[in-house]
Formats: C-alpha cells, structure tokens, sequence
C-alpha cells in the first residue's frame, strides 16, 4: 500500500472477543448466562411486527429506558441507552474522557478500555492491581483525565464495597467517574445509590449477563441528567438509532420480570459457591469471586496447557497470554450440569498427568 495513503489512516490494535463456535460445546468463555431470558421476551419476539421493520426505531429507545427509570426509581433523563455496554462505555470514553491527562484504569481489567483510549487518542495510565488482585485506591487520588473501573473488576472477579468506591469517587470531584458494574448483580450493592451525591458519577451496567440476553446487545448508563444529556448529544452526532426496535421491546420485558431475575441470579451464584469448593478440593486457588465466573489458577499445572485440553473436550475456557495474568483461566459459571462435566474432565486430567 502507498505510503502516504497508509499515513492517514488510523490503525488500531483491535479487542479480541472471545470464541463462539457455531458448534455445540459447553460454553464457559464468555461469562454469558446459561439460562433463557425471561419469558416475557419471548412474549415480545413472538408479538414482533415484521411490517413494522420498515420504520426507524424510536431514536429514545423510550419503552426500554421508561422500564429501567421506573425499575431504579429515576428520571428517564438519567439514563442513556446503548447496543451492550460496550457501546455505552465507547460512547463514555468519547464524551467524557477529553483532557491531556491522563485516564486512570487497573493493569489488569477489562482490555477493551485500553483500546478505546488508543483509537481515540485519550492519554492513559495504569496502576497496578496488588498481589491479590485488589485495586489500590490511593493510586487514583491524583491528576488525571477521568477514572474507569469495573466493579466487580474483571477477570479478576473481586468487588470492592461501595465506601471504597466512594473514596475514589470523592478523591476526584473534577473528573468524571464511570463504574462499569457489568457483573454487580452477582456481588452486592451497585454504585447507583450514589448518584445523587456524586455529580461525577456515571454506572454502567449491561443486559448481557445477569439478564441472559447477550445476543441481544442491550447495555446502559445511568447518571445525573446533566451527563446523560452530554452523552445524548455525542450519541446523535454519531448515530441516531443504536437501538433497534426488537432490542426495545424486549429489553423493557425482561426489565419488568424481578422474579425470574432474581431468580436465575440466585441459582448462578448458588452454583458458584459450590463450584469454588469444587476448585478447592482439586488444588486450584482463585479470588473469592462475586461474579459469574472465577478466575483461577493451579500452583502445578499450566493453565495454557490446561486451556487446550479442555478445549479439546469441546469445553471452552477463556486464557490471556499476558503478564501476571498467564497462569489463570476465566471459568464462566454455566448449569450445575456444565459445571459437573467441567470438572469431570478436570479431574481426568489431574489424574493423568500425576
Ligand atoms: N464490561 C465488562 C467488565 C465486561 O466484562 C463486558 C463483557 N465483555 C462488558 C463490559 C461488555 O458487555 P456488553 O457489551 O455485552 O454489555
């Protein structure tokens, strides 16, 4: 390619998502939910009007963004509405990241900030996380251009409690905050009882997790009316209609079903708890996870090796080749049942390679 062409144009190191085989294999890599969404969603799909497809979807996303105003018990101007939450943290980096100091974020975190930053020019540094994987709050108590931190933080799965998100919140009045609680439902109180008091606060959260819709792509903040109007009008010089029809529909659905939320929650989590145990008794060691997944490593076995094998029983794993990070797998929590053959085949493996 001439040159002069390839210098106007902006490369970028681009995020690699995790593997979805088209094949049917017990699917632990990408902290998706195993369960359906709740009925009401099917409801909506079955009841979708084809005819209608020919309309552009309501550019407020209203119906789904009325529901979760409702569901939180705020303004339908604190919250901005996008296509998963990485299409509302991109639209965030863009609209509130703008200074040339730098935006703080943890070594170890979700990947895709840092290649936000880097396609859009945003200077950033990151603070190490400590031995066990915590975030050191005292690191963010200086200059910057803004925070971004995931909480529970991923793929190290540890949740911070809210008085030390509080902290970071009040040590950084003049820049904007976002919490990224993609994985909250599965830890304990989420960060939006703290809106009111933090005009620099930002929560987003996703419907890819502990909604079970993933495939659907629905993600959103919630804020002070302020921020989500600066967020709105970065949107509509970009694009108008993220949202399309069916996501509307059936997100407000599954929005109003509290029970079936609650529920399937509760059975992930339940299964966690016994699945650390099970990690226990076989040597690995692992954070005390509030996710829907768990972050482990063995002290004898290679985790990449380890990655490989598994894969080979069609179990897919998630395994980073980065610092600090090498030794461990990412274990999305799936049924009792996908849980059980995990560990059949762990077990097989141990025994072998003794
Ligand atoms: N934040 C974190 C911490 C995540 O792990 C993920 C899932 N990859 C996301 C955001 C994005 O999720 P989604 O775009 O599906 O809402």
């Amino acid at each position: 390619m001439n040159t002069k062409i390839m210098d106007k144009i902006r490369k970028v190191e681009p995020y690699v998502p995790g593997e979805q085989p088209q094949n049917k294999v017990i699917k632990l890599n990408t902290n998706e939910n195993p369960y359906p969404p709740a009925p009401g969603v099917k409801r909506a799909l079955r009841e979708t009007d084809a005819d209608r497809l020919r309309l552009y979807p309501d550019p407020s996303a209203d119906k789904l963004v009325s529901a979760l105003a409702e569901y939180y018990g705020v303004g339908k101007d604190q919250i901005f509405a996008g296509v998963g939450s990485d299409d509302v943290l991109a639209m965030c980096f863009l609209t509130f990241f703008h200074s040339p100091k730098p935006v703080l974020f943890p070594d170890i975190t979700y990947s895709f900030y840092k290649v936000w930053a880097e396609l859009y020019r945003i200077p950033y540094e990151c603070p190490k996380l400590d031995q066990a994987f915590r975030i050191v709050k005292e690191d963010y108590y200086r200059e910057n251009g803004g925070v971004i931190f995931p909480n529970p933080n991923a793929p190290t799965a540890v949740y911070e409690e809210l008085d030390f998100v509080e902290d970071i919140l009040a040590h950084n009045p003049d820049v904007v905050v976002i919490v990224d609680e993609a994985y909250v439902d599965f830890a304990g109180k989420s960060a939006l009882e703290l809106i009111d008091r933090y005009e620099n606060l930002i929560v987003v959260q996703t419907f890819s997790k502990s909604r079970s819709m993933a495939g659907m792509r629905i993600g959103y903040a919630v804020s002070n009316p302020a921020l989500i109007q600066y967020l709105n009008d970065v949107k509509y010089s970009f694009n108008s209609y993220t949202m399309n029809q069916i996501s509307v529909a059936c997100g407000a659905e599954a929005v109003k079903d509290r029970e079936y939320f609650e529920k399937t929650v509760k059975t992930i989590v339940e299964t966690r708890e016994w699945a650390k145990g099970e990690l226990k008794k076989l040597g690995f060691c692992f954070t005390d996870s509030k996710t829907n997944f768990i972050f482990a490593k063995h002290p004898e076995y290679d985790a990449g090796e380890l990655f490989s094998y598994l894969k080979k029983k069609d179990i897919y794993v998630r395994h980073w080749d980065s610092e600090r990070i090498r030794q461990y797998l990412r274990i999305t929590i799936g049924t009792r049942e996908e849980m059980e053959q995990l560990f059949f085949a762990l077990r097989a493996y141990l025994h072998n390679a003794r």
